[in-house]
């Protein structure tokens, strides 16, 4: 399943194992660079971990957990999205978080995704003493083009890995109905990872 060179890779992770990218390149004769591939396939199957300045160790081959993590299509996962306007206030927003039990709402504009708003968002916008009775959270979301965003059948580590990169507590997982209009259809949260990672590793 792995070519020569990345075996022998998890050979050399194996023996000397914590050892850095650079020395595996070196041990093998070719550039960091050319490695990169082999690391990232590696990494991700979780045969080897990386960790930052201390270098690669071995996690361990034959690891159906493991390979298994995060290879799933988002839409085995999702979950169902806290829809408002943007005309919604943020009082109803408030109230909707305790009453759908989540922590952030997107936000459509004629159905489409036009922004999300989080937790705190809201409170900030408390915080300034503003209305929350007369303020809509069309004022204070987060607005396309920047909502980070996925669809179904990316992978989950690809939705969790958009999530760590843009501190973000959660994605929405959109339909693109043409240019530039999406229509959100699910969620993909940390509490979705955090599930994913119980149910892989129990018992
Ligand atoms: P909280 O603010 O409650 O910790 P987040 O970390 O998810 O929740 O939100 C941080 C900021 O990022 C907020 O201003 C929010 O509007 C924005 N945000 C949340 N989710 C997204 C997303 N998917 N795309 C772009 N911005 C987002």
């Amino acid at each position: 399943m792995y070519s020569e060179r990345q075996e022998k890779i998890i050979d050399i992770v194996k023996k000397r194992g914590p050892i850095t990218g650079r020395d595996i390149a070196e041990i093998l004769g070719v550039t960091r660079g050319a490695l990169r591939t082999d690391f990232s396939v590696l990494t991700k199957d979780m045969v080897v971990a990386s960790k930052t300045k201390i270098g690669y160790s071995y996690l361990g081959s034959g690891n159906p957990a493991g390979k298994k993590l995060g290879k799933d299509d988002v839409s085995n996962y999702m979950s169902v999205p806290n829809i408002l306007s943007e005309e919604t206030t943020v009082y109803e927003a408030i109230v909707s978080i305790f009453l759908k039990d989540t922590g952030s709402i997107y936000v459509t504009k004629d159905g489409l995704l036009s922004g999300v708003v989080s937790r705190k968002d809201l409170l900030k916008h408390m915080m300034g003493g503003n209305d929350s009775r007369q303020s809509p959270i069309g004022m204070i979301m987060t607005r396309m083009p920047n909502i980070v965003y996925c669809y179904k059948d990316e992978t989950i580590h690809e939705a969790a890995e958009k999530m760590v990169e843009h501190e973000i507590d959660s994605l929405p997982v959109v339909e693109e109905i043409g240019f530039n209009r999406y229509k959100v259809i699910g969620k993909v949260s940390k509490t979705t990872i955090t599930k994913i990672f119980v149910e892989e590793f129990k018992g």
